[in-house]
């Protein structure tokens, strides 16, 4: 009886103590933003302040995304969202706006200039149907990947903050320089990985990685055609050019089926290694990246 008596204390303390954590959970002003590394950025500037939703998770496509209904219903309370400019928020943006005229919609990339995205028509200039290229469009919307341009992304995240609330402006300076400087010790850290590694061109199904390597002088090779598997005879073509740039590495990630990298690799004699540009631990998965195309090729 005794015992029963406790079990039912316990158990409404849990209760008491769970609820109370949810209210402290809802009296922070909620932010969303579209990719993990954008909440990791923002967990650094003001992490304590609000709580960080964020859309779209590994494993999960930026490119055909619908925000699930628990999250529009949760945007309704949203201070800011924090954009990056991945495809899905083409169409749900301007939803957003009109029907949450009080969220800030920021886009994190102000300023940035993106590049073009690698399509198989480089690789195959001269066939006309290869054309049409990449689900995203022409630009790449991968800006993040780049340590130089997320310094940029973390500079806009906090004026937009210093902006919402400029009594707080020396404090979220002094997180952002502290932020800079890290994203600064990781770029030393990826060319000191990069420099005792010799890298090489790399092939990548999905072309995440332009961004990274523009930053760090590396070469990315897209498996996908028009965003499908190649082709039996695209892919004898494509194993050759592979071959002849000494690729020694291919990269997968989870969103995207691995069966075309998996033979490539097979043919190349190639490692297969899986990055997620959708991970939560932003330098970690740099660092795996430098590591994967660092490879030493074959003695
Ligand atoms: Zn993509």
């Amino acid at each position: 009886m005794i015992r029963k008596v406790f079990t039912a204390i316990a158990v409404l303390l849990l209760i008491t103590a769970c609820s109370g954590q949810k209210d402290l959970q809802k009296q922070k002003p909620v932010i969303f933003v579209s990719i993990p590394s954008q909440a990791y950025f923002l967990e650094k500037l003001a992490g304590e302040r609000f709580q960080i939703e964020i859309m779209v998770r590994a494993g999960e496509s930026p490119a055909t995304y619908e925000p699930r209904p628990r999250q529009v219903q949760k945007l309704s309370e949203a201070r800011f969202f924090f954009t990056v400019g991945v495809p899905f928020e083409e169409a749900w943006v301007p939803r957003l706006k009109s029907r949450f005229p009080s969220l800030s919609v920021v886009d994190t990339t102000a300023g940035i200039r993106k590049r073009a995205v690698e399509t198989a028509h480089d690789i195959f200039p001269k066939d006309k149907k290869h054309e049409e290229g990449h689900g995203h469009g022409l630009k790449d919307p991968h800006v993040w990947l780049s340590p130089r341009l997320a310094k940029q992304m973390v500079k806009n995240i906090a004026e937009a903050l210093i902006q919402d609330d400029p009594e707080k402006a020396s404090s979220y300076k002094e997180r952002r320089d502290t932020l800079l400087y890290e994203l600064t010790l990781l770029q030393k850290e990826i060319r000191v990985i990069l420099d005792e590694g010799e890298p090489q061109p790399f092939a990548v199904f999905h072309p995440s990685w332009g961004y990274f390597c523009d930053e760090f002088g590396l070469v990315q090779i897209p498996i996908e055609i028009a965003g499908r598997e190649p082709a039996p005879r695209e892919m004898t073509s494509l194993v050759a050019l592979l071959r002849s740039k000494g690729v020694k590495s291919v990269i997968i990630q989870k969103e995207f089926s691995a069966h075309a990298a998996k033979a490539i690799a097979k043919a190349l004699e190639a490692d297969v290694i899986l990055l997620e540009p959708l991970g939560r631990d932003y330098p970690e998965l740099l660092r795996e990246a430098a590591r994967a195309v660092s490879k030493r090729g074959a003695p």
